[in-house]
């Protein structure tokens, strides 16, 4: 058949014909300057999908979502069900930070269900609060194979958008849940018990932020939950304005 026919006969059955288009002559002419294919190096894979500050800086919370769905900056994207962005009041006065997701939170996609996110929500309660009325994150938004701790370069790849989160919720204080968040958060190696009891500053304009027990903790030792429940005192005193409002460390 000839190809003019073919063409008639796939036009009549609504089927687009796609030919391969010919470069005309001022594209022949004009090849690209060899200094671009120099300078625009491919970057690596991982360099690419990397979350750095320069590339979330100015995000709205679509877009930040949409960047974290897409994030392949560490290796734990190869084993989530998907990543756990964050959820609740995105105008906060309280930010709840933990440590990563679990099992139940990967499968889900919403940090702090099952057993432990129960217990927070009990906590919320017994100081007034339910759970949309704060917003909870996780220094990692994606879960580590078999509930591990997370990595040091994890977190630093992660980072970008926890830092973000903050900035987008400019909450009136941090509630960092567990050792995992309080050490990062504040750069410490204390455990919780040293680090709790007292507020601290976080980052450069020193959001207040209180320590306390993760709730997957106080479930295996609940002789702790006293404890717990000073801190959350100590949140909702400071809300109160009845809590000195300057930070220590
Ligand atoms: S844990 Fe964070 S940095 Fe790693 S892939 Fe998930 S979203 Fe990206």
């Amino acid at each position: 058949m000839d190809e003019q026919l073919r063409r008639q006969y796939l036009e009549a059955m609504g089927i687009t014909s796609w030919l391969f288009r010919q470069p005309d002559e001022t594209e022949k002419l004009v090849p690209p300057p060899v200094e671009a294919w120099c300078q625009e190096k491919a970057p690596a894979a991982e360099e690419a999908d990397s979350p750095r500050l320069d590339n979330v800086a100015g995000l709205d919370w679509a877009a930040l979502r949409e960047r974290v769905a897409a994030c392949k900056a560490c290796d734990l994207h190869r084993s989530r069900t998907q990543t756990v962005f964050g959820v609740g009041d995105q105008n906060a006065d309280i930010l709840i930070i933990g440590e990563a997701p679990g099992a139940d939170e990967d499968r889900q996609g919403e940090p702090f269900v099952g057993r432990a996110g129960k217990l927070l929500n009990a906590m919320l309660k017994a100081i007034g609060l339910d759970r949309e009325q704060v917003f909870i994150a996780n220094i990692l938004k994606c879960r580590p194979p078999g509930n591990r701790d997370p990595r040091p370069e994890e977190v630093l790849r992660c980072k970008p958008f926890l830092l973000r989160q903050v900035e987008l919720v400019a909450p009136r204080v941090i509630l960092a849940v567990g050792r995992i968040a309080a050490q990062n958060l504040l750069q410490s190696t204390d455990p919780v018990g040293r680090l709790r009891g007292r507020v601290h500053g976080f980052g450069e304009s020193a959001i207040p932020l209180v320590v306390t027990y993760h709730p997957a903790y106080l479930l295996r030792s609940p002789e702790q939950k006293a404890k717990a429940w000073q801190d959350l005192q100590q949140v909702t005193k400071f809300l109160a304005g009845k809590e000195s409002p300057k930070p220590t460390g």
